[in-house]
């Protein structure tokens, strides 16, 4: 059956000589295809083929097995994204990232997430608030989802004092014990993060202080709670580490 699908090529796997297995993320979930001959210079399956773009695919459907390609088209090669190490180091980590809670969890609102976000990152917003803010969406569709209105120990929603990655929360005035305190300018921030429409963002006006709190809080949660190992973190961290200096 041919069938038409678009997404995002999040993995590619040469096969044999001249192909290629291409793991396509979409609205309904990440789709197997091999690519015959696209490693040919001449095949004008080539450039639809490579990994990080995202484009419009005509397939030999399988509901069981892999699909084979016929043709493609690139919506869209991120060329912004492509220029700038950092850039694409986010993007990297967010396709790692959303496929693995994918596999979890084929939600179609997790695509139009991560669709929205790499379109942000694409069109020059800071892609560590970007990231964050996906982080945080992702969150809700691992069974994790962060909980911002009240304290984690005893559930009230007066007298927050700070947040704790590793307790899971907000903590209150009367549960407090030695946890760092983070200003409120960082929990209402974390707040605006996780309500906050992707689509609808147009500027970002956060100091960087707040930035690297917020990222150090959303890091630290995800280690303590995901049980989500992702590859490309380590390398994301260097190149981070790089631009702080
Ligand atoms: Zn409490």
């Amino acid at each position: 059956m041919l069938k038409q699908i678009k997404g995002y090529v999040i993995h590619t796997t040469d096969y044999q000589d001249s192909s290629r297995i291409l793991n396509v993320l979409t609205e309904d979930g990440i789709v197997a295809i091999i690519s015959k001959g696209c490693k040919n210079v001449k095949s004008s399956l080539r450039l639809v083929s490579q990994k990080l773009i995202y484009g419009e695919f005509v397939i030999y459907y399988k509901e069981k097995g892999m699909s084979t390609l016929k043709e493609g088209t690139i919506i869209n090669e991120f060329s912004n994204i492509k220029k700038d190490l950092t850039k694409f180091s986010y993007f990297s980590y967010i396709t790692e990232l959303t496929s693995q809670v994918v596999k979890q969890n084929n939600n179609k609102k997790i695509f139009d997430l991560f669709n929205s976000t790499v379109l942000k990152i694409e069109s020059g917003l800071n892609p560590k608030v970007m990231t964050n803010i996906l982080e945080l969406k992702l969150l809700d569709f691992l069974g994790v989802p962060l909980n911002l209105n009240e304290c984690v120990k005893c559930g009230s929603r007066k007298d927050i004092v700070t947040i704790d990655p590793d307790e899971g929360g907000l903590i209150c005035k009367n549960c407090y014990t030695n946890e760092i305190i983070y200003d409120m300018k960082v929990i209402k921030m974390l707040r605006n993060y996780s309500l906050v429409e992707i689509k609808s963002i147009t500027e970002l006006k956060i100091s960087d202080e707040l930035i690297e709190f917020i990222n150090r809080i959303i890091s630290m949660y995800y280690d303590r709670y995901t049980g989500i190992y992702i590859h490309s973190k380590k390398f994301l961290e260097k190149i981070d580490n790089l631009n702080l200096k």
